[in-house]
């Protein structure tokens, strides 16, 4: 790797600026904003003055009236922006015929004419107060000038480089020599003499940290490379959207003033491009290339994003309808196996989870008791009360079985006002505990109804299984606790029978 300093030391072959280059560069430097020292070195060649009369009356300046001569060009426009003109003619009037094989040199000069007419513009429209913006746009690039000049094969394995790895120009400049265009640029121009104000931001323009007082500059200027670079290059789309995001990010522009902004940059860039005898090209308006971009990218987002939105719809429809399906199934299921009346399990529910509880309760040798309930003289109840009076007793009944039963105690609807208690993992004695509690609960409640107090008493035949008798079927259990019921009711009711 060499150094800046080494490469133009040893491999530059710049050609020395003409004698009037060398005077307006001298004029631009010393900032003394004297009128009559411009005029006096430009008089000299009257192309040059009228070129630097038609940029002064061009759009690009829209001044409130045409201007005649260099003395009303310096009132309006300011001296040190005619030197800077004049220096601009020359630099690439001394440039544009430095022909290298397979390098673009039009399309370099449309570049930098663009950028340099998109810093002027930026500039006014951020407030900037720079005039040396449109030099400092014009310049910006110089360096890779230079390399062309100076190495044009490397400048080809540079380009190659960038394109095969999608680095940025920068980095694969700093990758071949240690160093990018922005310190050319910066070298070549320091040597000219240039006032740091035109040096400084140039050389920062693609720096992610431009240091004061160039940073302000620096990202004007960084702006207008992308923006002259999505007139004047591939892949306009997405640079049109970068460059929009990007301004309205730092400057809070909104779209249709940056619409407005960049198609004054296009516009005023054709303008000034004739002035430099630069042939334009084809600019196409930026609104134009927004839109293109802006359909370019819906088409692109509208697929990728609907397919997204249509493969989420389509799971939560089906995660929906699995849901539903479900509490479907449940509803069914608890249809099927309630009782309407009572709300609680029914015959059919008993039957088949007795079934199963009596089959885990034989393979683990684990106890199970079952309890049947039947209400004593629930016909007189009817009776007394009518059948709604019954109906109300019989839900009641089943709320307080319910509360007083265990968490994994099934409770069912065994028949008209018979009752039936699954109790897994429960003997004689817990059974017995069971039963009592459920007995003296129902004799102790009191249903209302029509103003009236209701209460009804039960009997209970409760037949528990140990691990004895574990080839007891479901049919023999439950004729067994059939058995030991009627025993309670002819025993006197209210009362359980084991
Ligand atoms: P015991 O003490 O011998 O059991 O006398 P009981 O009157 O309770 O016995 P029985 O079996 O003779 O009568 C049961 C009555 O229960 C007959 C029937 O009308 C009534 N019953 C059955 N299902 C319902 C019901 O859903 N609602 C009402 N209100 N009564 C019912
Ligand atoms: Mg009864
Ligand atoms: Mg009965």
């Amino acid at each position: 790797m060499i150094t800046v300093q080494d490469f133009f030391d040893e491999r530059i072959r710049l050609p020395s600026p003409p004698a009037i280059a060398i005077k307006i560069l001298k004029a631009v430097r010393e900032d003394d904003n004297s009128f009559k020292e411009l005029a006096e070195i430009v008089m000299a060649d009257p192309v040059l003055v009228a070129r630097i009369m038609k940029l002064a009356n061009s759009s690009l300046y829209g001044l409130p009236r045409r201007v005649d001569s260099l003395a009303q060009a310096t009132v309006l426009i300011g001296t040190q922006n005619l030197k800077n003109i004049a220096l601009s003619f020359v630099i690439v009037q001394e440039f544009q015929d430095a022909t290298q094989g397979g390098f673009d040199l039009n399309l370099y000069w449309r570049r930098a004419i663009s950028a340099a007419v998109a810093a002027e513009i930026l500039a006014k429209n951020v407030g900037q107060k720079d005039h040396d913006l449109f030099i400092s746009g014009l310049l910006q690039d110089i360096g890779i000038l230079i390399i062309l000049l100076t190495d044009s094969a490397t400048l080809t394995e540079i380009r190659d480089k960038k394109r095969v790895s999608g680095m940025s120009l920068c980095d694969t400049e700093k990758e071949v020599f240690g160093f990018d265009h922005t310190e050319i640029s910066n070298h070549l121009l320091t040597t000219w003499s240039l006032p740091d104000t035109i040096c400084g931001p140039i050389r920062y323009h693609h720096s992610k940290e431009p240091i004061e007082p160039y940073r302000n500059s620096a990202l004007i200027l960084n702006f207008a490379d992308k923006i002259s670079a999505l007139y004047h290059g591939t892949q306009s789309n997405k640079k049109a959207i970068e460059v929009r995001q990007g301004l309205k990010d730092i400057y809070q522009f909104k779209d249709e003033q940056i619409d407005r902004i960049v198609d004054a940059i296009g516009e005023k860039s054709r303008e000034v491009m004739e002035l430099f005898t630069i042939e334009p090209g084809h600019i196409k308006p930026f609104s134009q290339i927004v839109q293109d971009a802006v359909e370019e990218l819906s088409k692109m987002n509208f697929s990728y994003e609907q397919l997204v939105l249509e493969l989420k719809q389509a799971k939560q429809n089906a995660d929906q309808l699995a849901l539903n399906l479900k509490k479907a199934n449940d509803n069914l299921r608890e249809l099927v196996f309630r009782d309407d009346l009572t709300g609680l399990y029914n015959h059919r529910y008993f039957q088949d989870v007795i079934e199963s509880e009596l089959q885990k309760a034989v393979r683990y040798k684990h106890p199970i008791s079952l309890l049947l309930i039947d209400i004593d003289y629930f016909k007189s109840v009817n009776d007394t009360y009518g059948h709604l009076g019954g109906d109300r007793v019989l839900k009641e009944i089943s709320q307080i079985m319910l509360k007083l039963v265990r968490q994994n105690d099934i409770v069912a609807r065994y028949g008209g006002e018979e009752f039936a208690i699954i109790m897994p993992e429960t003997g004689k004695v817990g059974g017995k505990v069971l039963a009592q509690r459920v007995r003296r609960g129902i004799e102790q409640h009191q249903t209302k109804y029509n103003n009236q107090l209701i209460t009804v008493t039960v009997s209970i035949g409760l037949v528990s299984t140990d691990m004895a008798n574990v080839e007891i079927t479901r049919k023999a259990l439950i004729d067994r606790s059939d058995q030991v019921l009627y025993k309670a009711k002819r025993n006197g009711r209210n009362r359980i029978e084991i």
